[in-house]
């Protein structure tokens, strides 16, 4: 069901652009976007406080675009999304629209115009450590998750002591699973990530090694995706007891999208 709040060919007098000109004097930009919200609530009650003021997001809008500066309408256009994103709750997806009618081209046209789509993702992210103060680096790497623009964690999974995997010669793990909103895109997200397990100290040297910290994407909304850094589903998350546990502790439905099972089907294959 599609519940849209439709602005179309708003003004904004901003600064945006590559040239000195633009940048000194501005120009005039239209901004229209499609904000995916849900209405139905709004509706039922005929109260606006249950729904998304267009009226506030519309000045959000001016606001953001005058006071700061973009060159490109590319930036300013996912800029834009993402801050509607974090400053209003309920807004789950915006598809946001810039034209830029004297785009200086120096030849006849209506406008330049650049299209942004950015909305809120559901992901699974496992954790686990084997050295040195475990939970603290756990904690730690939690609480610089919330605190990510971008990222909110909506549950965390007790922790659980697993036996190591793979080069079985190390320390206990403790283990787990976090539930993540975010509208970071899949790599962007990994790279996230793997700032943390920086921070933590992580060392790569021996492939499933000791580690202070470890945080692998298990999900994304029901992506498919593949690339020489990144696998999603996570490769061996299906035959993993250290994260079907918790994962089914905290989403026992969700499903794998390859496999087309949910988290409790899987911990029952294993078994
Ligand atoms: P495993 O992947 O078997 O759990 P590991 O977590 O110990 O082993 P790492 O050394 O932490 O492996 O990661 C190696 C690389 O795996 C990362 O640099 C990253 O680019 C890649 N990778 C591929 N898919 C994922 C994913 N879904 N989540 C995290 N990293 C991934
Ligand atoms: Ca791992
Ligand atoms: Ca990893």
């Amino acid at each position: 069901m599609n519940n849209i709040i439709r602005i179309v060919d708003l003004e904004v007098f901003a600064k945006h652009g590559v040239l000195d000109e633009e940048q000194r004097i501005g120009q005039k930009f239209l901004f229209s976007a499609d904000i995916f919200t849900d209405i139905q609530k709004a509706a039922l009650f005929d109260d606006i406080k249950l729904s998304t003021d267009y009226a506030d997001v519309c000045r959000r809008i001016v606001d953001y675009n005058t006071e700061n500066t973009f060159r490109l309408i590319e930036t300013a256009a996912v800029k834009t999304c993402e801050m509607l994103l974090c400053d209003f709750p309920l807004i789950e997806g915006v598809r946001l629209e810039i034209k830029k009618p004297w785009a200086p081209v120096g030849l006849p046209l209506d406008y330049v115009g650049v299209a942004a789509e950015k909305k809120w993702h559901n992901a699974f992210v496992a954790f686990g450590s084997n050295m040195g103060d475990r939970k603290k680096y756990i904690d730690t790497a939690i609480s610089e998750l919330k605190q990510t623009k971008g990222c909110k964690v909506i549950k965390v999974s007790d922790t659980i002591q697993t036996k190591p995997y793979g080069n079985t010669d190390q320390q206990d793990f403790l283990n787990g699973v976090m539930m993540i909103r975010t509208f970071l895109e899949p790599e962007t997200l990994l790279d996230r990530l793997h700032e943390i397990e920086n921070n933590a100290g992580r060392k790569r040297t021996v492939h499933w090694g000791p580690r202070t910290l470890d945080l692998d994407i298990i999900l994304y909304d029901n992506i498919i995706f593949d690339s020489e850094y990144l696998t999603i589903p996570h490769y061996d998350m299906h035959k993993r007891r250290f994260v079907l546990e918790p994962l089914a502790q905290i989403a026992p439905f969700v499903r794998h999208p390859v496999l087309n099972i949910t988290a409790i089907e899987m911990l029952k294959e294993i078994e």
